[in-house]
């Protein structure tokens, strides 16, 4: 099964979302749909499914700014997505378990929903000059009417990475974890960096260990609001894990260790198609002769 947030059934239409006579032909085609939020949750409709409606319908919902914003095309068929306004519609379960149960396709266009709404939410003012900007081009970018700096929805990538030396890796965990929790390592990428480079600092920083050779895996849109997380297996020298204080523990773990907190409570709360690093222990695991 693909990662979740990976597939990639939705065109993005650029070379036509900036044509406002396009975009209101899309809104007005009967098979256009809208998933609204609420908050940064799916808003549910009645029955507790997502808040899915004709698109039509849902411009003339009290929106918040900037409105409905278009996502794509999904097998021809238009999608927005807009915020609704407090009071209108009831909030989901958080965003995790509705794309964690969302059919591949949908949990891609929600999480891109998702990214969209919480930058438009989070960019009303120009960061150039301090006036108040407005969504253009069906959301796809923000414009400052007083001096004109165009705005687009930023990516942050993220490093992810699978730590292994011999035949044990190292994982830990932060304080707010649930108990028994560990998983890979990861952080953001600096200006400036390589994705080896940031690859190599974050594992020097977080457990004091030196890489000597990285592996590009995969790479999976993670919505929490809007990383790119690159998913790397680091091979490192042995030597002690001393973890940074960011982490509460990081240690070395057999293969075997691993799989008994596969066979935890926490590991089916988090299916291995949702997350990057499960994957990237798994195929370490499956790696192994051990
Ligand atoms: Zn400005």
């Amino acid at each position: 099964m693909k990662l979740t947030f990976t597939d990639a059934a939705l065109d993005h239409a650029g070379l036509l979302r900036s044509d406002p006579d396009w975009i209101e032909s899309q809104l007005a085609d009967r098979k256009a749909q809208a998933v609204l939020f609420a908050g940064g949750d799916l808003a549910m409709d009645e029955q507790g499914a997502p808040l899915i409606m004709r698109a039509k319908y849902a411009a003339r919902l009290p929106l918040k700014s900037p409105g409905l914003i278009f996502l794509g095309l999904l097998d021809g068929a238009p999608w927005f997505a807009g915020a609704v306004e407090k009071g209108v519609a009831e909030k989901g379960p958080d965003f995790r378990q509705s794309a964690i149960h969302a059919p591949p396709e949908l949990a891609s266009t929600f999480g891109r929903a998702r990214s969209l709404l919480m930058w438009h939410r989070e960019h009303a003012f120009c960061s150039n000059c301090g006036e108040k900007t407005v969504g253009a081009d069906a959301g796809s970018k923000r414009i400052c009417p007083s001096c004109q700096t165009e705005h687009f929805p930023r990516v942050n990538p993220s490093v992810i990475m699978l730590v292994h030396a011999g035949d044990k890796c190292v994982l830990g965990r932060q304080p707010n974890w649930p108990e028994g929790m560990y998983s890979t390592l990861a952080g953001f990428m600096e200006p400036g960096e390589t994705v080896d480079a940031a690859c190599a600092r974050e594992v020097a920083e977080e457990v004091h260990l030196k890489v000597t050779s990285v592996e590009y895996v995969t790479t999976q849109p993670w919505p929490f609001p809007s990383q790119l997380m690159i998913g790397l297996m680091a091979e490192v020298e042995p030597g002690e894990v001393v973890p940074d204080d960011d982490l509460e523990d990081a240690r070395w773990f057999t293969r075997d260790e691993v799989r008994m907190l596969f066979n935890s409570e926490i590991a089916r709360m988090m299916p291995s198609h949702f997350s990057i690093a499960r994957m990237l222990i798994e195929r370490w695991l499956a790696a192994g002769s051990d």
